[in-house]
């Protein structure tokens, strides 16, 4: 399991600097999340604006 990151994505940013092990980058008109980093903290999800990170 990892979240993922909707196309709600308003390319704030915000996601990427709380995620304590890096794993969300730029990705094509949003953010993404790399799958195989990620450890379901959940604190993309409470930093961003729009909601977009879920779990998937
Ligand atoms: Fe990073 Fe945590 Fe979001 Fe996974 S759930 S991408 S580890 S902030
Ligand atoms: Fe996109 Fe939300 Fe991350 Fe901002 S915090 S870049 S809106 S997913």
């Amino acid at each position: 399991m990892a979240y993922k990151i909707s196309n709600d994505c308003i390319f704030c940013g915000a996601c990427a600097d709380a995620c304590p092990v890096g794993a969300i980058s730029e990705g094509d008109g949003k953010y993404v999340i790399d799958p195989a980093k990620c450890i379901d903290c959940g604190s993309c999800a409470s930093e961003c604006p729009v909601g977009a990170p879920n779990e998937e």
